[in-house]
């Protein structure tokens, strides 16, 4: 039989909801991948990937595999066994980061920080005069995990200074809020088609520095993932019409993930960025006149992914199944260290709207007065209707 999912809205840290204009995309005529026009599309594809990570570099392509792929492509092509990484870690993707990194063979030196709070710049530099031979800085630009977004150019910069290269995880940030690949100097970058892009999972946009494809050039080992070694793959997606086969692209994917870069470019960055901001404040309204708070100070939050502190005596996950169970609503539950103890919601791509946050807001107000919190009712959708007037 065939399988037919429920209709759901996404309000978790991803996947969000995917635009029908790309779920359409995705359900064009196959073409071999190969086909002139399939690469007609491939270099449409770099060109729009340029435009959202505000790079020119030119190894700038989709890994076919979802961001956790782009986060071990970075690594196992830039780092080599012996050498020395500084991770900055401030959630749960700083951890797959040093993982990365162990199981290359090189040596993973930590900056940590507490979950919900920025990198500490100051505990970055004094980890670069400690380690001057790091050849590396990475760092999570959007914590999806807590909600932060950490200073992106300026741990770039240090790493800049320092001639070390930086690698960044941009999979939430992307089209969310500013990601200016070339404006902060960042060597590295990887993202994702499921956050604000609001694609199908399973892609992985990446981009390089010149600086760092000539390191991935020059290496005194081969990369030691087969896949994901860019000295092959930049055959296959490289310039030119001749292309080497090196694995058959996901080619309806591409069509989707082109559909959506190309609603991103008819948006503008600009305008992307300003709704996402738009839509988290209105939500912000609703949750405070709900009496709950945002765990992250005002300044360090994403729009995009807003962890909410679940109030004392609620059955929280109890919550999350009634929102699926009777509102066909996704919201996330705390990872790690803040699993139980904060509602990850997401604002990320197409879910980004008006009438998210007030399903949101609306349901959530629902299924707190049935746990006996006392609320008036309406009063939390008041709040966000006055943040759209
Ligand atoms: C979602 C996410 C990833 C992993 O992406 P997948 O597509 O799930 O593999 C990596 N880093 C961050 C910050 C993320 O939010």
């Amino acid at each position: 039989m065939s399988f037919h999912p429920p209709r759901r809205t996404l309000m978790g840290p991803g996947p969000s909801d995917v635009n029908p204009r790309i779920t359409e995309a995705l359900a064009r005529p196959t073409i071999g991948h190969l086909d002139p026009e399939f690469i007609r599309l491939m270099d449409e594809i770099k060109q729009l990937l340029q435009y959202a990570f505000r790079t020119e570099n030119k190894l700038t392509l989709p890994i076919s595999a979802p961001g956790s792929a782009g986060m071990e492509a970075c690594f196992v092509n830039l780092i080599e066994s012996g050498d020395t990484v500084i991770v900055c870690q401030n959630g749960v993707f700083g951890s797959r980061m040093k993982e990365n990194v162990t199981r290359i063979g090189a040596t993973a030196v930590m900056v940590e920080d507490d979950w919900g709070k920025v990198i500490d710049l100051n505990k970055v530099s004094q980890a670069i005069a400690d380690n001057p031979n790091a050849k590396a800085i990475a760092f999570v630009h959007a914590e999806t995990s807590t909600g932060v977004e950490s200073d992106a150019a300026a741990i770039c910069a240090l790493a800049q200074q320092s001639n070390m290269l930086s690698i960044v995880d941009t999979v939430t940030g992307l089209a969310g809020v500013n990601v200016d690949v070339d404006g902060w100097g960042a060597d590295a970058v990887y993202s994702g088609t499921q956050k604000c892009l609001s694609c199908v999972p399973g892609l992985s946009p990446i981009s390089f520095s010149d600086k760092a494809t000539e390191v991935i050039q020059n290496r005194a080992t081969p990369v030691q993932s087969w896949f994901l070694d860019m000295n092959l793959v930049m055959g296959y997606w490289g310039e030119g019409a001749q292309r080497a086969y090196h694995h058959t692209a996901p080619i309806n994917a591409l069509y989707a993930l082109h559909e959506s870069l190309t609603i991103l470019h008819e948006e503008g960055l600009e305008q992307s960025w300003a709704r996402h901001r738009h839509n988290h404040q209105a939500l912000k309204a609703g949750l405070e006149a709900m009496g709950l708070s945002l765990i992250v100070a005002e300044e360090a939050r994403l729009p995009q992914l807003n962890a909410v502190s679940i109030p004392d005596n609620i059955d929280e996950a109890l919550v999350r199944k009634q929102l699926l169970e009777n509102y066909d609503l996704e919201i996330g539950a705390g990872l790690g260290q803040l699993a139980g103890k904060v509602w990850r919601i997401g604002l990320m791509g197409y879910s980004s709207n008006p009438s998210n946050v007030r399903k949101c807001i609306s349901s959530l107000e629902s299924c707190l007065m049935a746990q006996g919190v006392p609320l008036t009712p309406g009063a939390a959708i008041s709040a966000v209707n006055k943040a759209y007037s």
